[in-house]
């Protein structure tokens, strides 16, 4: 198949709110179709919160996410990139889930993913809540470890909840990085803030060399600064990148479980975004937008805008 097979419907063709919604109107190609081999990108909806600890619904995220990112068109207006000329995309479905077993639930997706991987298709994941990037690293990390990029309001480095629970959506980068899928030493994570427990979270990670730019080291030194700091830590090394939706600033994004205030605008992030151009990029997940929180669907609007920014980095990368 060519590129002209996996271009989206134009909204000159087909109006934007008719059909059936796949994400950015690209076809949908399933995992036992001939057409996956010639996919190079894919884009995948974990329908998953087993990992919520507080307000639940992300399970929600990829059907609405898929809905509103009709809404995409395809070229970005500031770099120029048209990401569905530079590779061949698909929407691949969702993962396989379980919402009543943590354990099934982390082993069904990590399977899903082995398999992506295997096809050597970069996958770009919509949550779900932030413990479905856990089950995508086992997929794609340890050989070698992986760096990351993580915009977040949390550092979801924490050990445990309920007395010793050691999987949630505030655990899975301590996990990650405790079973070698991801290098401490090439993990930035920016925008972190919000009332902490007892910030042991940020100092088990920086004492493993993770490096932390909470909120007002961000907003001082700005996104360039930030983004060239960013990019020198993990160099060419092959770096996976997740966005936490709570990582915006409630105002722009409140349809999510954990929101804090004083956060970044929609535009500041994707100034960042914009900054990981031709990075060694293998990978990426916008995670935690919860439709039972975003009764106006602004939220899965910001969320999937994300995800084009995300696209179209991943489309630029260099491999
Ligand atoms: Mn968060
Ligand atoms: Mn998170």
């Amino acid at each position: 198949m060519t590129n002209d097979d996996f271009q989206p419907v134009s909204g000159f063709d087909v109006p934007r709110f008719a059909g059936i919604p796949t994400f950015m109107r690209l076809p949908m190609v399933a995992a036992d179709s001939a057409a996956r081999a010639d996919v190079g990108i894919g884009l995948i909806g974990v329908p998953w919160d087993g990992g919520t600890t507080n307000r639940p619904g992300a399970r929600h995220g990829p059907r609405q996410l898929r809905d509103l990112s009709t809404m995409i068109r395809a070229v970005h207006p500031a770099t120029g990139v048209n990401p569905f000329k530079a590779n061949n995309c698909a929407d691949l479905g969702d993962a396989p889930v379980n919402p009543a077993d943590v354990t099934d639930a982390l082993e069904r997706v990590t399977a899903f993913y082995q398999a992506v991987h295997a096809d050597n298709i970069i996958p770009l994941t919509a949550g779900g809540d932030h413990l479905v990037s856990l089950p995508i690293l086992r997929a794609l990390g340890r050989k070698p470890p992986l760096a990351m990029i993580h915009y977040d309001a949390h550092t979801d480095l924490f050990d445990d909840y309920f007395g010793g629970f050691k999987y949630t959506h505030g655990t899975p980068f301590r996990r990650a990085i405790e079973e070698g899928l991801l290098d401490p030493a090439k993990v930035v994570q920016i925008g972190i803030r919000g009332t902490m427990y007892d910030g042991e979270d940020i100092a088990w990670g920086r004492e493993r060399g993770v490096r932390i730019i909470m909120i007002d080291e961000l907003m001082d030194r700005g996104h360039q600064a930030v983004m060239e700091e960013a990019r020198g830590i993990v160099g060419d090394h092959p770096t996976y990148v997740s966005f936490d939706i709570d990582f915006i600033d409630p105002s722009f994004a409140p349809g999510t479980g954990t929101p804090e205030i004083g956060g970044p605008s929609t535009y500041e992030a994707q100034r960042l975004v914009r900054g990981l151009y031709g990075l060694n990029l293998v990978g990426a997940d916008m995670v935690e937008v919860s439709p039972p929180f975003d009764a106006s669907g602004g939220t899965a609007w910001v969320g999937v805008s994300i995800m084009f920014e995300l696209l179209c980095a991943l489309a630029s990368r260099k491999s």
